[in-house]
């Protein structure tokens, strides 16, 4: 793969579209109603409003503030980490975690085809190179068993993502990581409280990245958390997401630093996020055991899973259909969407994206290729009710 620059459009060739267009979605069902059952939604009933209120009546409302270090500590407690530096978005965080560890060009960083986009672009913005493994069939999450054939001479890093809530098998990951002396690093964006082994993410490798979009576990709008246990990287981390401000001269730079901060606003809803997130890791898992009830039986459809030793927190109730079930996954989408239940389908792996294209890869990683195809995930927003969990349901099995 060649360096590319950033304005560089990256089109696939008719000949490769014909080839990959089987794996990915054919389009789009749109939802005519107002009065619909989004995918996900953030879950804003607590104390957001009374502690955004504050931020304004103060006049504290940039990234100075007291929510900011409330916010990092409320976190860092969560993670059982000792030391959190909160930002502006995910994204960000796996960028500051890879800049601290010392990616730089020429390296190479060990991704999961089948996650979103982030993961690899952090990488790519460094200069570096993204190598991908392929997903394994019951979590979803990397195939610890493919990364030591991915690793060469350049490789520095295994990023790991927890897909969907379900922690990837990380004692596996740890003992490669030490065999070929390789950081590790988790983005937990979609696995806020998921625990491995009874160790919650963001504390298992050298750095956990997490995200607080809208949609994800617990939001502060637009928001980001790195999460470590190593002081050197944690001070390193802290210091760089700051414009890498001297401590003694304030105006004086001796790294490349980056304005990654989170404002005041966003760290006062984030306050108020924590004080609930065991109640809406809570209701997750609930609803993804009615789920599972209503819908254990019907053919052709493989539910979520929860391997021993795990808490899933199930962010996504992701669900995969095979040849047994009447209809294509597109088609299912939108039966569902003329009822108003919104979707959404599983990630396009990465090998598969027009910025990362290789034509020899098409059908390297044959789970991804399958879980793009064939996944979507139903509502899944903690504020879900029963009711709304029927109706989804029956609109499925009323299809057989
Ligand atoms: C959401 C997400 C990100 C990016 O987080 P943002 O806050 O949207 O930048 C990164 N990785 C994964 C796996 C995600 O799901």
């Amino acid at each position: 793969m060649k360096q590319r620059t950033i304005l560089e459009k990256s089109v696939i060739s008719e000949k490769n579209l014909k080839k990959i267009k089987q794996f990915i979605p054919s389009f789009e069902p749109h939802i005519e109603t107002d009065n619909f059952i989004p995918v996900c939604s953030p879950d804003l009933r607590g104390n957001e409003l009374k502690y955004v209120s504050d931020c304004i009546t103060s006049g504290w409302i940039s990234s100075q503030g007291s929510y900011i270090k409330l916010f990092e500590e409320r976190f860092a407690k969560f993670c059982e980490v000792k030391y959190t530096t909160a930002l502006t978005n995910g994204s960000h965080a796996i960028v500051l975690a890879l800049a601290a560890i010392g990616i730089k060009s020429a390296d190479e960083v060990i991704v999961p085809t089948f996650t979103m986009i982030a993961t690899a672009t952090a990488v790519t913005f460094l200069g570096a190179k993204p190598v991908f493994v392929d997903a394994r069939e019951d979590t979803y999450n990397i195939d610890e068993t493919k990364i030591e054939a991915a690793i060469t001479p350049k490789t520095k890093a295994i990023i790991v993502v927890h897909i969907y809530g379900h922690p990837a098998e990380m004692d596996a990951i740890l003992k490669i990581a030490k065999k070929y002396n390789l950081w590790v690093i988790e983005d937990a964006a979609e696995a806020h409280g998921a625990r491995y082994k009874n160790k919650p993410v963001g504390s298992i490798g050298d750095i956990g990245c997490f995200s607080f979009y809208a949609n994800k576990m617990m939001t502060t709008g637009e928001g980001g958390m790195v999460t470590t246990n190593n002081k050197k990287l944690g001070e390193l981390m802290y210091n760089l997401h700051n414009h890498a401000f001297d401590k003694e001269i304030h105006f004086w730079h001796q790294y490349l630093g980056y304005n990654f901060r989170m404002t005041n606003l966003q760290a006062a809803i984030g306050c108020a996020q924590m004080e609930r997130a065991q109640e809406m890791i809570r209701a997750r898992r609930k609803n993804a055991q009615l789920y599972k009830n209503l819908l254990k039986d019907v053919p052709g459809i493989k539910l979520p899973t929860e391997l021993k030793g795990i808490l899933n927190t199930y962010w996504m109730f992701g669900i995969l259909l095979n040849r047994n079930f009447p209809l294509s996954r597109d088609m299912l989408r939108q039966k569902l969407a003329e009822k108003g239940i919104e979707t959404r389908t599983f990630f396009i792996p990465l090998h598969l994206q027009p910025i990362y294209f290789d034509e020899k890869k098409i059908y390297s990683y044959p789970v991804a290729n399958n879980l793009s195809k064939n996944g979507l995930y139903l509502p899944s927003s903690s504020a879900l009710t029963k009711k709304e969990i029927d109706k989804i349901c029956s609109v499925i099995i009323s299809l057989l």
